[in-house]
């Protein structure tokens, strides 16, 4: 086959970058700020995508805090990788970039920070106003097809027939969630050819099916501030506190997609049953205590109607029949055994099992590159020389809460900033 080659004067082009999603953009502009001309490939026929339709079109851009605070929401060993990152570029520095070009934003009261319009489309129109400034080429619609490397280096990459050539190639490809957002698992085939590690991709942030199919009335409610939590082989996963949905195949809603990492992991070993606790503060006794409090002062009516102070109405006589009590029974002359298992009901309700957790449906991708081999200071892989990864790319995975766009622009940042900088000092050698 014969290409055509896209150069750079008489060498090869300085930075390329692979995606415009959160992390390309901003490594883009890094680079380029920096003084390295850039040429980023995006596949779709716009930038940003993800970024358009993140947090409901709204874009949860940030967590505010402290950096420890932010870090504190990663596993251990996501923490260790995101540290140096995060310092190098905040969530303040994002909100400061984003001030600068007319984008104010707001705290909610639970940290998380969106544009005070809540449009998305606002931090877009900033993103390409800040590009627009500086040396990048975006080509949209420009599908890479493959990186080509040499002795473990990367010499160029190929889209469509057009080989162009860079030493200094930033993938930014996103994870393998939503596919028709253009991230369809590239960047972890193209990973692996060149000798890197994927640690296995599962879904995260993802609505959970669940087996049998739970009953037609109860699609769309929710149940507030409640913890659901996970059993395999009767020993606890993992649990979450928040709200919870019934959706048409089983559960979603933040508690769901929170949990839905741990469960997808303890699958690979076996059964997942979710239960859902609606007194997450109260042991049993003490739920216990003040359902016969209530009890006491209704005395006349009945117990399925008490309940329904306690959750929604739709599901009171299902937990009712799994308690093995009549809701009809007057409060006047409930028992002590059945109380007790309404209260161990309600600390525990079996949904249902785990069926399956569409990694497509997941906010984001957990699994990616191996971290031990992408140097944190630079993001510069440990194996091939010439290659920077950031964003969902790389074995990260965050909980809601704007986490995940800022590990993207911290993961860019240093990307763009490194690549232009080890390009600067290449092109500085007189033997080059
Ligand atoms: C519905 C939804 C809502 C979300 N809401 C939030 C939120 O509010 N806050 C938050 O922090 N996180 C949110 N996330 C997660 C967050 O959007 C991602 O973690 C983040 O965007 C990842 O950024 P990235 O740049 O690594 O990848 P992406 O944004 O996925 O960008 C990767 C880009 O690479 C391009 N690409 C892939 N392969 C190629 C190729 N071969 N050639 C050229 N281009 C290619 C893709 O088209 C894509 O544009 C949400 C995710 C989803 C799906």
């Amino acid at each position: 086959m014969r290409f055509k080659f896209a150069t750079f004067g008489s060498m090869a082009h300085p930075v390329i970058v692979i995606g415009a999603g959160g992390a390309g953009l901003l490594a883009a502009w890094k680079a380029a700020l920096s003084g390295a001309p850039v040429l980023l490939f995006e596949s779709n026929s716009r930038a940003g995508v993800k970024i358009l339709i993140s947090g409901g079109g709204k874009c949860n851009v940030t967590h505010a805090g402290t950096i420890a605070a932010l870090l504190s929401a990663f596993s251990e060993r996501e923490r260790r990788f995101l540290k140096p990152s995060f310092y190098k570029f905040s969530n303040q520095d994002i909100l400061e970039v984003l001030a600068s070009e007319g984008v104010e934003t707001t705290a909610r009261p639970n940290g998380r920070v969106f544009p005070t319009s809540e449009s998305a489309k606002h931090v877009m129109a900033a993103f390409k106003t800040m590009l627009g400034r500086t040396n990048v080429t975006i080509r949209l619609n420009s599908r890479v097809d493959e990186i080509i490397s040499e002795h473990n280096a990367v010499t160029g990459v190929r889209v469509g027939g057009e080989l162009v050539l860079t030493s200094h190639l930033i993938l930014a490809t996103g994870g393998v969630s939503y596919p028709k957002t253009g991230t369809t698992g590239d960047g972890y085939r193209w990973a692996a050819a060149l000798g890197h590690t994927i640690v296995p991709l599962r879904a995260a942030l993802a609505p959970m099916i669940v087996a049998p199919p739970l009953p037609r009335e109860w699609q769309g409610v929710a149940i507030r501030d409640c913890r659901l939590f996970a059993l395999a082989s009767r020993r606890r996963i993992g649990s979450w506190d928040d709200d919870l949905l019934f959706t048409h195949e089983g559960v979603s809603g933040p508690a769901a997609l929170e949990l839905s990492r741990s469960v997808a992991s303890a699958r690979e070993s076996g059964d997942v049953d979710l239960y859902v606790d609606f007194a997450p503060g109260r042991d049993v006794e003490t739920v216990d205590d003040d359902l016969n409090a209530s009890v006491q002062s209704n005395r006349s009516r009945s117990v399925g109607t008490i309940l329904e102070t306690w959750m929604p109405n739709r599901l009171v006589q299902p937990l009712l029949q799994s308690a093995g009590v009549d809701g009809q029974v007057r409060g006047h002359v409930l028992p002590r055994e059945p109380r007790r298992a309404i209260a161990h009901a309600l600390k525990g309700w079996h949904i249902g099992r785990v069926a399956a957790i569409p990694i497509e449906r997941g906010e984001v991708t957990a699994g990616g590159v191996a971290l031990n081999e992408v140097n944190p200071q630079t993001m510069q892989s440990r194996i091939v020389r010439g290659l920077y990864l950031c964003g969902e790319v790389l074995d990260i995975a965050g909980p809601i809460g704007g986490y995940n766009l800022q590990a993207a622009f911290s993961t860019g940042f240093v990307a763009g900033n490194s690549a232009a900088a080890d390009w600067l000092r290449a092109s500085a050698q007189p033997d080059r």
